[in-house]
């Protein structure tokens, strides 16, 4: 299964031009079986996004976006309101207690931590506690990505990619390849907490065609 793990949509992400309808759209013709719809902090596009796809044959999963003092966060299963910039430890115990899951976005590309600092990568000491680290991420240079791969391999973390579009020509330049299909966030966390995921290229699955999992 073939998922865009990481996107953006004008609904709820100012810095988005990209509508819930062409993200399905060009999702659909790319091949994509799912995306997950990522804004920052809230569940509210990504609530739209679900709702228009149904009957289309994609799945949506919801998820948000959240930045920290220790890198930004993609964030699965949490209903809870977080705030717009927060304390890594804080919202690290919110998703714990909810049993949710907690995945480094381009950790390797450096952030803005609190107060616009630049603080450089996310740190090993906390990618050792998450449940993944973006391996593929569309905004990232292939050498930060390639890097990433790197220290999945060596911390022996789940890797995952999604392209953090903001618009149309970005959706699915990167994806996570998923051995089973998911219908919904309970079943992708559960696939992505066993590891059954890596994050890849689209082009590079394209060359060398992958065996792709049937929907149920
Ligand atoms: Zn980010
Ligand atoms: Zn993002």
């Amino acid at each position: 299964m073939l998922v865009d793990l990481h996107v953006h949509t004008n609904r709820s992400s100012y810095c988005s031009g990209l509508s819930p309808q062409e993200l399905i759209e060009k999702a659909l013709r790319l091949g994509l079986d799912a995306v997950a719809v990522t804004e920052h902090s809230t569940h509210r596009g990504a609530q739209i996004a679900y709702e228009m796809a149904e009957g289309s044959g994609l799945v949506v999963f919801r998820g948000i976006e959240v930045y920290t003092d220790k890198g930004d966060m993609l964030v699965f299963g949490m209903s809870s309101r977080v705030g717009t910039d927060m304390d890594f430890e804080e919202l690290y115990g919110m998703v714990r207690a909810e049993g949710g899951l907690i995945i480094a976005a381009h950790p390797t590309r450096g952030f803005w931590g609190h107060h616009r600092k630049y603080k450089g990568e996310t740190p090993l000491e906390v990618l050792r506690r998450l449940d993944g680290m973006e391996t593929h991420n569309g905004g990232c240079p292939p050498e930060r990505n390639e890097r990433a791969v790197e220290l999945a391999r060596e911390l022996g973390i789940a890797s995952v990619g999604g392209s953090d579009a903001h618009m149309h020509y970005s959706v699915g330049k990167c994806v996570t390849v998923l051995e089973r299909f998911c219908r919904s966030e309970e079943e992708l966390m559960e696939e992505l907490r066993a590891g059954r995921c890596r994050g890849a290229y689209l082009e590079e699955l394209e060359r060398e065609p992958q065996p792709r999992v049937l929907p149920r």
